[in-house]
């Protein structure tokens, strides 16, 4: 059994609708356990600029999944949920990654764990600060609250009113 951490996020049409679905979805998930769910943060867009606020969440599993199976089973979801394949980085009505999974350290085409932004994102760290999780980055053996203190520019992260309803 595997401890693994998501990140949600959704900029694109109802993203509080959005959130909810992925939540759900990923509770229905057979052989997932959803241990714990951040609040849902409004968040600053990171990379490129020029498009809406994002919703954005952090969660924290019990999986028997393979990481491979699981980002595959993400993936379906994101496109039951009608995301399509857009820019990097770039507007999204879901968007769905593995942050963490155990200790691991991997890194090929389909899957870098742990995520290979996870470290630099502010909009990642609150959440996880938020779930009081003890782990550090198993490569750069620092814990959230440190990474946090070393990310010194801008990347907006408040607390959002809106509420989970699943
Ligand atoms: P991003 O989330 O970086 O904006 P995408 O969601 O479009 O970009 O993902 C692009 C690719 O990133 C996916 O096809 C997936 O194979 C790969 N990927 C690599 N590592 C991870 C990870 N830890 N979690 C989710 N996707 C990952
Ligand atoms: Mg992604």
């Amino acid at each position: 059994m595997a401890i693994a951490y998501l990140c949600l996020g959704s900029n694109l049409g109802d993203k509080k609708r959005n959130l909810n679905r992925a939540l759900k979805e990923i509770k229905n998930l057979k052989m997932v356990k959803v241990l714990k769910v951040s609040s849902i943060y409004e968040t600053e867009p990171v990379g490129f600029k020029d498009q809406n606020w994002f919703l954005n969440a952090v969660i924290k599993i019990k999986t028997k999944l393979p990481p491979l199976s699981l980002l595959y089973l993400l993936q379906g979801i994101e496109r039951k949920l009608g995301r399509v394949k857009g820019k990097r980085w770039g507007p999204r009505k879901i968007d769905l990654d593995i942050l963490l999974y155990d200790k691991m350290i991997m890194h090929d085409d389909k899957l870098t764990l742990p995520h290979p932004q996870m470290h630099k994102r502010r909009f990642v760290l609150i959440p996880l600060i938020e779930l009081g999780t003890r782990w550090k980055h198993p490569a750069l053996n620092l814990t959230p609250k440190m990474l946090l203190e070393k990310i010194k520019t801008g990347q907006e992260v408040k607390l959002s009113e809106v509420k989970w309803q699943v």
